[in-house]
């Protein structure tokens, strides 16, 4: 029996796999994806065990009954169980005397047959059309059906029989006949019931409710075996041909009524499939029945508390044989009797509105919700199924209605699943390249405090040598030899201060002397200053819009002598060089570009560093990229190369770009920033 509170069926958390089979299943929607779990939704739930059933993960857990009929079972109160009709299913393969005895055994006073109550079921149906003519109605032996009706076609209720399950009528019969204290226990293949034994909250009519799963379970539990117990007959009263009922169209065959579909006064529809659509059309009045016997499991043979596996035609043949059986073997009379014995019992069942309908999104809210999962053309909605939902609209309603998630749709996932890859590709080679630089700037600003101080103590004794050198050619009169000695000797002595001077340029212990200059004025003094082979081809080409920057004009000359002469020096062969310059940003942008060797890959990281030449003896002094890196940092500006040395990889050649401040960062274009400290 369904304790207040306490919820029919649960999901086990850890289980869950999210493949929505619970969703797509779940005839009253009542399953809501919270942070990708399904969540079972206590109060939308009609108990049909849909979800139980086609949960590959056993992710759900059905209210427990066996500790509570344990405890009625030890208790001072006589406990009778009462077996659903469709038991012949779940036992088609132990002799059914067995079955009695083995209930029996398990410590209950009476073991009786629930179809006796649905004979009288049966007859009050009969009743029902026979008296009201004109009224039409749903059958109500299913509590699923009945569930789904007050839930979600509250203006049905009113057209739901107001007869009691055969379960309640049973229930009735045995206070009548044992006593009204008398406990009773219901076992059958239904969930649901779980549910219907605890509607009558105050004063509970069924006590105890078991599945046959659980009732397995309890025989397990106390090693009860067919083997081990007497065969015995069901307790007074016996069943007619109400043990039908679980079959479908079992019911109107009890009743003797019989589906007449050509006068569409009666109409049987099963399974959780149909039975929704049904009560739908029933409504409309698209299916205009006097009355509707619909159940939602395919019958009660199918139901979600049936532990066997036997294939349904199989389970169908048991429950007819065995009323077979029966009736052959009941005394002519005797049935009479006991139905007269409970002459004049009330089967009256009443319904309550549960209204669980939720509103419908507006076009527009529609509109939104679908374009969040990337729909906004009709060839967008590709109703897939993925999410458990049949179409995207209906998806769409349910995530107004807050029972699902935009994430559930596969497709849509999917390709923000590939965005996010390659933004995060993306971002990691960014992040990668930003490292190399900060590493490549922070081995220069060392390179560049010791070559500071390296330049700074050399200078001081090279003035001294200088100096000495040129007083002793004043002083060397005609000695030719010496005075040629004394030549070699100042010669070194400058070469050595221009490499000092050039590591000073570096460290950027210099100053830049800012003032605004046309750059293509710059590019065509750097250009003159410098023969350009006639084996290479020399283009120039100005995209920048604004070309006047704040620099410093004769450091920027020899920032692009530097770079046009290792570019010459790259084509020994001859090749294109070329200077593009444009605008970014607030930034002049200058590149030159050759056609030559390109830079080895290893040497890329090293081509900045004071000293660092790749060139004969003689031909390199390494110092050329060293102070243009200096120069450009002083500018604060930046200089990058791009370069290919590998054929295979297509044409080789190099990139150097080098972008300026078109605008003193923090100060009028003119004034020297040089004087201020700089980063590495
Ligand atoms: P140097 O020219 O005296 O060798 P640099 O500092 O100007 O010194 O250049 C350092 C090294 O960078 C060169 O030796 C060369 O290996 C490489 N390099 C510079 N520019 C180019 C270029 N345009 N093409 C190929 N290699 C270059
Ligand atoms: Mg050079």
């Amino acid at each position: 029996m369904l304790r207040s509170g306490a919820q029919l069926i649960t999901t086990i958390k850890e289980r869950c796999r999210t493949c929505y089979t619970c969703v797509r299943d779940c005839p009253a929607k009542a399953i809501r994806i919270v942070r990708g779990q399904a969540e079972v939704i206590g109060e939308r739930c009609i108990g049909c065990g849909n979800c139980v059933r086609v949960c590959r993960q056993q992710a759900k857990s059905v209210l427990d009954g066996i500790v509570h009929v344990r405890e009625l079972l030890a208790g001072k109160a006589k406990v009778a169980a009462i077996l659903a009709p469709s038991f012949p299913a779940e036992y088609h393969d132990t002799d059914w005397h067995q079955v009695v005895g083995m209930v029996r055994k398990l410590g209950f006073h009476s073991v009786h047959e629930v179809a006796f109550g649905a004979d009288l079921v049966a007859r009050a149906y009969r009743r029902l059309l026979d008296n009201y003519p004109d009224r039409r109605h749903i059958a109500t032996t299913c509590p699923a059906v009945v569930t789904y009706v007050e839930k979600y076609h509250p203006e049905l209720v009113p057209n739901l029989a107001p007869i009691v399950s055969p379960m309640i009528a049973e229930a009735r019969v045995l206070r009548r006949l044992l006593g009204s204290d008398l406990r009773v226990v219901f076992i059958g293949p239904c969930l649901a019931k779980k549910s219907e034994a605890g509607w009558n909250a105050e004063h509970p009519e069924v006590d105890g409710v078991l599945t046959f799963i659980e009732l397995n379970r309890m025989f397990a539990e106390d090693g009860i075996t067919a083997e081990s117990v007497a065969p015995t007959d069901f307790d007074p009263p016996h069943a007619g041909i109400g043990a039908l009922f679980p079959i479908s169209h079992g019911m109107l065959q009890a009743a003797g009524i019989s589906e007449d579909l050509l006068s569409n006064d009666v109409v049987a529809v099963d399974g959780t499939n149909h039975f929704t659509q049904a009560i739908e059309a029933f409504g409309t009045g698209a299916l205009d029945v006097r009355l509707l016997e619909t159940l939602c499991c395919n019958g009660c043979i199918n139901g979600s508390g049936i532990d066997s596996r036997t294939p349904e035609f199989k389970r169908r043949v048991a429950v007819s044989q065995f009323v077979r059986e029966r009736i052959h073997e009941q005394e002519p009379g005797q049935w009479q009797k006991w139905v007269g014995d409970v002459a004049g019992l009330d089967l009256h069942q009443e319904y309550t509105i549960d209204d669980q309908r939720l509103g419908m999104p507006s076009p527009q809210e529609m509109r939104e919700i679908l374009s969040r999962m990337g729909k906004t053309e009709p060839e967008d909605e590709l109703d897939c199924g993925a999410c458990g939902y049949a179409t995207c609209r209906e998806h769409a309603v349910a995530i107004h209605k807050g029972l699902a998630e935009s994430e559930m749709c596969l497709p849509w996932t999917i390709d923000r699943l590939n965005h996010s890859l390659v933004e995060l590709h993306d971002s990691n080679a960014k992040l990668a390249s930003a490292r190399q630089a900060l590493i490549n700037a922070e081995k220069l600003a060392s390179m560049g405090q010791l070559s500071a101080g390296i330049a700074h103590e050399i200078n001081n004794p090279l003035g001294v040598i200088l100096l000495y050198a040129k007083m002793m050619q004043e002083e060397a009169g005609d000695d030719q030899e010496k005075i040629e000695d004394l030549c070699m000797i100042v010669e070194q002595a400058e070469r050595c201060k221009k490499i000092v001077s050039g590591l000073l340029n570096f460290a950027r212990k210099s100053k830049v002397n800012l003032a605004p200059a046309d750059i293509r004025e710059i590019i065509d003094h750097s250009l003159k200053a410098i023969q350009v082979p006639a084996s290479v081809t020399l283009a120039v080409e100005h995209q920048m819009t604004e070309s006047v920057a704040p620099v410093d004009a004769d450091q920027l000359v020899q920032v692009l002598t530097n770079l046009v002469r290792n570019a010459i020096e790259a084509m020994p062969d001859g090749g294109n060089l070329k200077l593009l310059t444009d605008n970014a940003e607030g930034m002049v942008r200058i590149q030159v570009s050759d056609s030559g060797t390109g830079i080895e890959q290893q040497h890329l990281q090293k081509i900045f560093e004071p000293l660092f030449t790749t060139k004969k003896l003689g031909e390199g002094t390494g110092l050329g990229l060293a102070v243009t890196y200096g120069i450009v940092k002083m500018h604060r500006g930046n200089i990058e190369v791009k370069s290919n040395a590998d054929p295979a990889k297509g044409a080789t050649g190099t990139t150097f770009i080098i972008t300026l401040p078109l605008r003193n960062p923090g100060g009028t274009d003119s004034s020297p920033i040089g004087r201020r400290p700089t980063g590495a």
